[in-house]
């Protein structure tokens, strides 16, 4: 960052505050790594300030690597909770950046490589963060698949089929497997989009599943209010991640990336991570059944 925020709290114009468009191109293959990023997004190093919001919680994110997963994984961290992260294979070096972070927290780390789209490690994962931390509270289902297309003509039905796995049948899974390790006072996010309700024509298939995702945490919400567990979705607008980069977007799309909303920017991974702290802290002891937009001042 060329001018990196000091602490969370310092007030800022927020126009200003972070890298504006025009991008560089930047062609990666998916996943791919926030390293490769131009300029590289802010998840929260040097800035997030924890307050024991959530002191001897449990967490696991799925995609907590990076972006917006891995911003929450550092945030959750420095709030004092034990924090396990799933993500790629082929993102080893990514993850271990924020296993180093989560650590150097005071808290424990736990790193789940694997592929979502296998319901045996979706079931697995949940056990083995369990095993590792002693239970479950929070669970955060982020990890996400999006290939643009300028025609359905283009999208195949592997793709189609793929960006369903990932993107709403591991959720199903996981939370499935996760339900019956939560006490009271468990929280459930997971990760929608502002395609939610206003779909990308080039993201097809990727927009109905994230308008899936809105419709399934609030029906979810309803069904665990007896259990005193609560759900909520947060619906991010243009974040600079490399979901986008790496065929998320059109390298045309990503050079003008935020550019469409109020603010004039997208947004960093830091700048959403708060929202998924209060979310999972019990400052949110009323709040359920939500969908939260953070997008920059794009309206749903
Ligand atoms: P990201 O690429 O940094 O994170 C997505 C993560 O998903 C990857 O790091 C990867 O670990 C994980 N993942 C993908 N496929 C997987 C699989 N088969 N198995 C295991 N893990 C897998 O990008 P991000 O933007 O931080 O994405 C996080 C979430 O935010 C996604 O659900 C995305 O749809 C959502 N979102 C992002 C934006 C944006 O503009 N960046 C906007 C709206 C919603
Ligand atoms: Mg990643």
């Amino acid at each position: 960052m060329s001018d990196p925020v000091k602490n969370q709290y310092e007030m800022r114009d927020p126009r200003e505050q972070y890298p504006k468009p025009p991008f560089p191109e930047q062609p990666q293959a998916a996943p791919g790594l926030a390293a490769k990023m131009v300029p590289e997004p802010d998840h929260g190093e040097t800035s997030y300030q924890g307050f024991g919001r959530l002191k001897g919680r449990k967490a696991l994110i799925t995609g907590g690597d990076s972006g917006i997963g891995r911003a929450v994984a550092i945030a959750y961290a420095r709030e004092g909770a034990d924090v396990a992260i799933g993500y790629l294979p082929s993102e080893e070096k990514d993850a271990q950046e924020v296993i180093k972070l989560i650590e150097a927290a005071g808290v424990k780390a736990l790193a789940l490589p694997g592929d979502l789209k296998d319901e045996s490690f979706c079931t697995q994962i949940v056990e083995k963060t369990v095993a590792a931390f002693g239970g479950l509270d929070i669970l955060v289902s982020n990890a996400g698949k999006q290939v643009f297309q300028e025609s359905i003509a283009d999208i195949t039905t592997e793709q189609f089929d793929q960006t369903f796995k990932t993107n709403v049948y591991a959720l199903f899974w996981i939370t499935k497997a996760a339900i019956p390790h939560m006490q009271p006072g468990s929280t459930i996010i997971t990760t929608s989009s502002v395609n939610a309700t206003q779909p990308s024509e080039t993201l097809l298939d990727y927009a109905t599943t994230k308008a899936a995702i809105a419709a399934y945490t609030e029906a979810l919400s309803g069904q665990l209010a007896e259990k005193g567990i609560r759900a909520n979705t947060v619906a991010p607008g243009p974040f600079w991640t490399a979901l986008q980069p790496s065929g998320g977007q059109s390298q045309e799309k990503v050079k003008e990336f935020g550019s469409q909303v109020p603010l004039g920017r997208p947004g960093q991974p830091a700048e959403i991570a708060p929202i998924y702290v209060l979310l999972a802290s019990q400052e949110s002891s009323y709040i359920t059944g939500g969908l939260f937009p953070v997008t920059g001042g794009k309206i749903m």
